[in-house]
């Protein structure tokens, strides 16, 4: 990388478009601030309407260049994979970037960059098997088939929490499958996608194959959303922008793909290691400060158990360290962004308002430096009803709300009375009553004794205001590529199209 890393700092970065970094028509840039201190780290170029077209025009002169369009499934196979190899090589570098960005623990950054080249590999793989396939015809003489083929331009919209990682899992199939692509990374963390642009260029991929404009939702995003040269969108990010962006799509029919926010419950029976179960309900919600879109922040929990384990819950709330994200003994680090501080603070208030007690944290730490940066303490609130506000509302910060259930029945309904239906947890031994949960919960993934575990392997998705389409597995080929039906008449004899020969 031999712009982004070096010149980043006190500096203003580019747009990515055409294979070149180019600054924005308006020369307007805003400013990224790194979350620890409060302070500005960098300029980032606020795209509008001039700089988005221009970056759709290079992906569609990409998505049409012989040199991408005609290039052999295999040799576009290894161009990912070349991809793959360069982000393991710079992945150190790039968590630093990310880290620096969004505040997420170094060391979970670095794992995720590490492992991010697994999954260019796995769908690098795939560019040489996605096929179609051969359709009787009913008739003699004919073959009807159908054919796999590239959608053209995909807009990539992304949120600031695990910018490189939830890309991958769209930029790597969208690749190998001959697409070209747009990326408007959210403007609180836009740095890794720019680096790993930078990347792309080095990997050898044809010019404008890869974009990225940077700016607001307002600016850069709404120009990008309302564009009619887009072929399908994939959104990554809040429920509220999800519903915007589907409505820009929809005046021009463009088909969106929606990974939206969560209110995920995690469930715990009387029969199970209660402290195995607070590990799990402790890494379920507090990791990444809670800003993950999966965090089980609804906690249910069997009445014959529930004084123990809340106890046992906060003790080991009591033991988190919060702390800079960069020092390996830190177990959370600061929110993102001032306003999710805010946010945060707020949806704790309503909470203690509308009757719930918070049992451990509830408020920013004040000593030293902590007391600068955007830190919140892990928080868990007892007395928690599910119709409180902030047991409805996604809050993305680190609290969960608790509260016991008397019958499987009575904790189905509670589970599923959400508008979300990301994710959800079941912590019990009974394997009938895991199965049981996993097939009545409406939630797009279920974890049964363990959570957060993830694989790009499978197909991952919401139901209900979470969103619809699929990240990971073979599906998603399907998501970024288009059936054409294809039928041949090889008798070498066309009919006369005026008699009609009935059976
Ligand atoms: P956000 O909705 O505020 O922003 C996401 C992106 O949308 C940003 O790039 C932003 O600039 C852009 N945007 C905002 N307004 C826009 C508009 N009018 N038109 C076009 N683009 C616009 O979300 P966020 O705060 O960045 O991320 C947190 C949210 O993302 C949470 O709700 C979380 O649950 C969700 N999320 C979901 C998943 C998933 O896979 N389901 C994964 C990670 C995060």
């Amino acid at each position: 990388m031999k712009t982004t890393v070096r010149t980043i700092e006190g500096s203003r970065q580019g747009l990515f478009i055409g294979g070149q970094i180019v600054a924005p028509k308006n020369g307007r840039y805003i400013d990224s601030f790194d979350p620890t201190t409060g302070e500005r780290w960098y300029g980032l170029a606020e795209a509008d309407a001039d700089d988005v077209e221009a970056a759709v025009s290079s992906a569609h002169a990409a998505f049409r260049n012989p040199a991408w369009r005609r290039m052999t499934q295999t040799e576009r196979g290894g161009l990912v994979r070349r991809l793959a190899d360069l982000v393991l090589a710079h992945a150190d570098e790039l968590a630093d970037i990310e880290t620096r960005d969004n505040g997420k623990l170094l060391k979970e950054t670095r794992a995720q960059m590490r492992s991010m080249p697994d999954a260019y590999h796995y769908f690098a793989g795939m560019a040489d098997k996605l096929q179609g396939e051969t359709i009787p015809v009913n008739k003699l003489d004919m073959l009807n088939f159908n054919l796999r083929e590239p959608i053209g331009v995909v807009g990539m919209i992304t949120p600031w929490n695990s910018p490189l990682m939830l890309l991958t899992g769209t930029l790597a199939p969208c690749l190998a499958i001959g697409n070209t692509v747009v990326i408007k990374p959210s403007e609180h963390a836009s740095a890794s996608t720019l680096a790993l642009a930078e990347l792309v260029a080095e990997a050898g991929f044809p010019a404008g194959v890869v974009n990225v404009v940077t700016g607001t939702g307002k600016s850069a995003g709404e120009a990008l959303t309302r564009h009619p040269g887009i072929a399908k969108y994939v959104f990554t990010g809040s429920t509220a922008t999800g519903r915007r962006i589907a409505g820009n799509a929809a005046e021009n029919l463009i088909p969106c793909s929606m990974e939206l926010g969560g209110k995920s419950p995690h469930v715990v029976f009387a029969d199970v290691d209660i402290d195995h179960a607070v590990n799990g309900v402790v890494s379920g919600v507090f990791a990444a400060a809670g800003q993950t879109c999966v965090a089980g922040s609804r906690c249910f929990v069997e009445a014959s158990i529930y004084n123990r384990f809340v106890e046992a819950l906060v003790a080991r709330t009591q033991r988190i360290r919060v702390g800079h994200p960069t020092v390996d003994e830190t177990d959370i680090g600061p929110l993102a962004l001032a306003d999710q501080l805010y946010k945060v603070e707020g949806y704790v208030a309503s909470g203690v308002k509308e009757g719930a007690r918070v049992a451990v944290g509830g408020k920013r730490p004040q000593s030293g430096e902590l007391g600068r940066g955007w830190y919140f303490e892990p928080t868990v609130m007892t007395d928690a009803q599910n119709d409180m506000t902030f047991m409805r509302d996604e809050l993305f910060g680190p609290v969960v709300g608790v509260m016991p259930f008397s019958s499987e029945e009575q904790m189905i309904e509670l589970a599923n009375d959400t508008r979300y239906g990301l994710a959800s947890g079941i912590w019990t031994k009974d394997i009938d009553r895991a199965m049981r949960f996993a097939n009545q919960i409406e939630a797009g993934t279920v974890w049964i004794n363990t959570y957060r575990s993830s694989s790009f392997m499978s197909a991952n998705g919401g139901f209900k205001e979470s969103g619809y389409g699929r990240r990971g597995g073979f599906e998603v080929m399907h998501e970024f590529s288009r059936l054409k039906n294809v039928i041949i008449d090889y008798s070498g004899a066309m009919q006369d199209p005026f008699v009609i020969r009935l059976k």
